[in-house]
C-alpha cells in the first residue's frame, strides 16, 4: 500500500471512452484499484497517461488455450488436416517436450497474448505418461513469471483418454492436489466416453474444482456426449462450474434444435467455448466444394441464456497451423464467419471475449470504482468498432501498473522537397 496523501493518485488515464461513442472520461488509480471515473477529473497523480479518445475496458479473457503444445509446427507433419491426425501427431511429439522447451514456447504465446490485451487466460496442460509433469512444471513457472500482466488458470487435462490409460488418472489427481486450478477431459478420444466423463467428475468433486471438456468435435449430431455431461453436471450439482469447448456438431443442426439444446445447457449452467480458428481448419476436410464451416452458432446459444466465449485454442500446431493469440482478431473472425452485422450482434461478440468470457472463468471484469485497475486501451471508438475494425490494442495496466505499450503507429509522408520513390537522390540540377 502506498502512503499517498488523500488528494494524490498513483495514476490517471485521461480522455478514454467507456462505451461506444461515449463521452471522454478520466480513470484515477490508487493502490492498484480504480479510485474514480469522472470527466475532466481534477487531481494530481504520480503518473499521467493520455488515452487520446481510445476505448478503455477490463481486458480480454481467453477461456481456452493450449500453451504446452503451441509452436510445434516444425516437429509435426500435416498431410490430412484432420482432428485424428492432429491428435496423433501431437501425441508423437509430446515425449520430446522438455520443461525448458515448453516454457520457451509458452512464453512466446503469452507475450503475444499480453500485447494483444489479454489479462486472463485458462490454459490446458496435458499430464499423462508421455508428457509426465514436465509441461505442468513449465506452465506453473509461466503462471508465476507473467503474473505481473496476466492471470493464468491451469486446467490439468486428459487429452489422450483415461480408461485406456489409468495411470493418467493418478497423475491428474496428483496435479490437482498440487496447484492445478481445475480438471479437463476429452471424451471423444477415450474408448469409453461415458466412463471418461464419470472419472473426470469424480476428480472434480474430490478436489472441489471446475470442469472443462473438449466435446463433440465432429459434424455428426448423432455422435454426442453432451447428454452425459448435462446429466453428470446436474447429478453432482456442478451448475455454473462446467464448460464445454468446440461442440462443432451444433453447426450441423437446424436452429430450432440448437435452441432446444441451448435451453438445456442454460438450465444446467454449462458454458460453451467456441474456437473458430481450429473449428474452421479441422472440420470438413473431405469436401472439395461448399465446405462446411463447422463453427457452433455461439450467438444463438448466447441469445438463449448460455454463457459463451470465443477463444484461441491452439497456435502453430497440427490443430491450428496459424495464430497470434489475438482475441480481437478471433472475435472479428467469428463475426465474419457467422455473418453477423447488427450492432447488438457485434456487441455480443465483443462480450464473448470479455465480460461473458470472464463470467465463464468466474473472474472479475469491468471498470468500476473499487475494482482492480486492470485496464486495456484499444484504438477504437467503442467495443463494436473494435470488433468490426480489429481495433489496435494500444496499452495495458494490471492492478494499476503498466504492463505493455505497443507504440504509436506513424506514417512517414514524403516531405515537399523529396521525390517519393527515390528520397536519397539529389535534385536533378546537381546530377552529372
Ligand atoms: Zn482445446
Amino acid at each position: 500500500m502506498s502512503s499517498l496523501p488523500d488528494n494524490l493518485f498513483d495514476l490517471v488515464i485521461r480522455n478514454v471512452r467507456l462505451e461506444e461513442d461515449g463521452a471522454l472520461a478520466d480513470i484515477a488509480v490508487r493502490n492498484g484499484l480504480i479510485a474514480a471515473i469522472e470527466s475532466n477529473f481534477r487531481c494530481d497523480a504520480v503518473l499521467s497517461f493520455d488515452g487520446k479518445g481510445n476505448f478503455a475496458f477490463g481486458g480480454f479473457v481467453d477461456t481456452h488455450v493450449h500453451l504446452d503444445k503451441a509452436c510445434i509446427l516444425d516437429r509435426c507433419s500435416i498431410c490430412e488436416g484432420t482432428l485424428t491426425e492432429a491428435v496423433r501427431e501431437t501425441a508423437r511429439a509430446k515425449p520430446g517436450f522438455t520443461e525448458h522447451d515448453v516454457y520457451e514456447r509458452a512464453a512466446r504465446v503469452v507475450e503475444k497474448a499480453i500485447s494483444h490485451g489479454t489479462v486472463r487466460m485458462r490454459t490446458f496442460v496435458e499430464i499423462d505418461p508421455r508428457a509426465g509433469f514436465r509441461s505442468f512444471e513449465a506452465i506453473k513457472r509461466i503462471r508465476a513469471d507473467y503474473a505481473f500482466a496476466i492471470d493464468i488458470q491451469i486446467c490439468a487435462f486428459a487429452q489422450d483418454g483415461l480408461t485406456n490409460e489409468p495411470e493418467t488418472l493418478d497423475m491428474l489427481d496428483a496435479a490437482l492436489a498440487g496447484s492445478a486450478d481445475l480438471i479437463g477431459g476429452c471424451p471423444y478420444t477415450d474408448p469409453d466416453p461415458e466412463a471418461h466423463i464419470a472419472k473426470i467428475f469424480e476428480l472434480a468433486v474430490k478436489h472441489d474444482v471446475a470442469v472443462d471438456f473438449h466435446l463433440d468435435f465432429s459434424l455428426d449430431p448423432n455422435k454426442t456426449d453432451l447428454p452425459a455431461v448435462i446429466a453428470a453436471t446436474k447429478h453432482h450439482g456442478w451448475q455454473g462450474r462446467v464448460s464445454i469447448g468446440h461442440v462443432t456438431n451444433l453447426s450441423a443442426l437446424p436452429q430450432a434444435i440448437v435452441i432446444k439444446i441451448a435451453n438445456n445447457l442454460s438450465e444446467a449452467g454449462i458454458a460453451l467455448t467456441i474456437l473458430p480458428a481450429t473449428d474452421l481448419f479441422l472440420n470438413g476436410c473431405g469436401h472439395d466444394h461448399l465446405v462446411p464451416r463447422g463453427v457452433a452458432p455461439a450467438h444463438i446459444l448466447a441469445a438463449h441464456g448460455v454463457v459463451t466465449s470465443i477463444a484461441t485454442n491452439n497456435v502453430l500446431n497440427p490443430f491450428t497451423p496459424y495464430g497470434d493469440a489475438s482475441l480481437m482478431r478471433m472475435a472479428n473472425l467469428y463475426a465474419n464467419v457467422a455473418q453477423l452485422s447488427r450492432d447488438a450482434e457485434i456487441a455480443d461478440v465483443f462480450d464473448m471475449v470479455a465480460r461473458s468470457a470472464a463470467r465463464q472463468l468466474d473472474v472479475p471484469h469491468g471498470l468500476v470504482v473499487g475494482s482492480e485497475a486492470t485496464i486495456i486501451l484499444v484504438d477504437a471508438k467503442g467495443p463494436r468498432a473494435a470488433v468490426r475494425e480489429i481495433g489496435r490494442v494500444v496499452a495495458g495496466w494490471k492492478s494499476g501498473r503498466q504492463s505493455f505499450h505497443n507504440g504509436n503507429p506513424k506514417i512517414h509522408r514524403p516531405s515537399a522537397t523529396q521525390s517519393v520513390g527515390h528520397p536519397s537522390l539529389p535534385p536533378k540540377s546537381n546530377r552529372r
